[in-house]
């Protein structure tokens, strides 16, 4: 096992990463901006390094000043946590080379699998049900492009084979929107990814968001840790999150759920990873994968009771998965709601100084956050400032928790989407469940 371990990360997820090491019995180095010197994970680290200006370019996205705090450090190994990093290839490899181990997949995992296109090409190989699609880059030849979407009919997406962040992508209604739809998404690919390779998709109308964790070892062994539904969504971002996914049999479950670890097995999967699914009609559809732990992780870890950033460190280490699909099994269910700093009616983002912070507690109730009293909240980074998460025997139980959760708790001195929140989890068809994609942004609009 590591002697002692690198976060390369902020907010919550540096504190958790922290607290997985603390268990583990491995000594912590929090990296932190200048913006990010006076907070709770620093404090607790066993050291800290300052990488940088407040601007995440020229610190937690600074590669050279990242290897170099670990080199100073003497640490065995990185973790990036999610965001900044995370999925980049070529820090990983920096990383490798220098002599750390990488807490996340090999390099080339990470290169396949950020190629939209390359990933569905190795799901495919692996039995994974993809989107019906062009199978590849859109050639430059007009003709070939509208047959190729009269083929998987109207409406279809293009998609840019190198984006990510819901950028590069647009819907096509009819044939005579087509080709100008496709040149403006490869310039808009080309300027904001380096890369004008885009591709088709049918675009399904009212998918609902459902992805499935997995872990995998080192030795061959992979598992997966059952789905999540992450349907309620603003503008491509998760709003609420639930395990396990309401309304998918426990049959359809554990089908797809082994497709997934048999990709791992073929692609040679290392660590924590996520395969992402639209799910319409009966139907799942993968769409992409992401290789490093998630904002939305504990809620699979409260419904199967296993420690997934635990679980990174030893893969990282060379250790053996310690349990077989087997012996995983889903008791319950758990939801979470991400709290951001941000006006509740206009979404604007709302940092500065928080008087006065009372986390929730009780029965079921996990709250993962960096936040204290007289914290400020640096108006730099991502508005996330916690998670609550909230467990319980059955989905109605979850949510009444959660539901004492968000009333208990109180950020004073900033705005947080804590009422919005609320109103959401009494809402009644997401009480009903399950509901697709849009059904969020239509609620917000009434
Ligand atoms: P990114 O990497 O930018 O997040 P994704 O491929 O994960 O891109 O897609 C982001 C979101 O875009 C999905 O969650 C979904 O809402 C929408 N989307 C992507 N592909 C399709 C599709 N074929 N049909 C309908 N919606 C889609």
């Amino acid at each position: 096992m590591f002697d002692k371990i690198v976060i390369a990360n902020r907010g919550e997820i540096a504190l958790r990463i922290l607290r997985a090491c603390r268990e583990l019995k491995i000594k912590t180095v929090a990296l932190h901006s200048t913006a990010d010197r006076d907070t709770k994970y620093v404090r607790l680290a066993d050291e800290s390094v300052c990488i940088g200006p407040p601007a995440a370019s020229e610190s937690y996205l600074n590669v050279p000043a990242v290897i170099a705090a670990a080199e100073v450090t003497d640490a065995g190994a990185i973790h990036p946590g999610y965001g900044f990093l995370s999925e980049n290839a070529d820090f990983a490899e920096r990383v490798e080379q220098s002599g750390f181990a990488f807490i996340g997949p090999r390099a080339e995992t990470i290169r396949l699998m950020g190629d939209k296109i390359s990933a569905i090409r190795a799901m495919q190989e692996a039995g994974v049900p993809c989107v019906p699609g062009s199978d590849g880059p859109l050639p430059e030849d007009n003709d070939r492009i509208i047959e190729t979407a009269a083929r998987i009919g109207y409406p279809v997406i293009i998609k840019a084979a190198g984006g990510g962040g819901g950028k590069g992508m647009r819907v096509v209604h009819t044939e005579a929107a087509l080709l100008n739809a496709v040149r403006l998404t490869r310039g808009e690919a080309r300027a904001a990814f380096n890369n004008d390779v885009v591709y088709m998709e049918k675009f399904l109308e009212t998918p609902r968001h459902v992805e499935f964790q997995v872990l995998a070892d080192s030795h061959g062994n992979a598992v997966h840790l059952g789905d999540r539904d992450c349907s309620m969504q603003r503008r491509h971002q998760k709003v609420i999150e639930e395990a396990p996914a309401p309304g998918i049999t426990d049959e359809q479950r554990a089908f797809i759920g082994r497709r997934c670890a048999e990709a791992c097995r073929v692609i040679g999967y290392r660590g924590a990873g996520t395969f992402e699914f639209l799910y319409e009609n009966g139907e799942f559809y993968f769409i992409e994968m992401n290789t490093r732990v998630q904002v939305e992780h504990p809620v699979t870890e409260l419904v199967t009771g296993i420690d997934i950033v635990k679980e990174q460190i030893r893969i990282a280490a060379g250790l053996p998965l310690p349990f077989t699909q087997d012996d995983i099994t889903l008791k319950g269910h758990a939801v979470e709601c991400r709290i951001n700093a941000e006006d509740p009616n206009n979404f604007m983002p709302s940092p500065g100084r928080v008087v006065q912070y009372h986390p929730p507690g009780g029965p079921g109730v996990r709250v993962d956050s960096h936040l204290f009293t007289n914290y400020a909240v640096p108006p730099y980074y991502d508005s996330m400032i916690a998670k609550v998460i909230a467990f319980g025997a059955d989905r109605e139980e979850a949510l009444a928790r959660m539901h004492g959760a968000l009333q208990e708790m109180i950020i004073d001195g900033i705005r947080t989407n804590i009422p919005l929140q609320q109103r959401l989890v009494n809402d009644a068809e997401f009480r009903r469940a399950p509901v697709n994609i849009h059904y969020l942004e239509k609620l917000l609009a009434r």
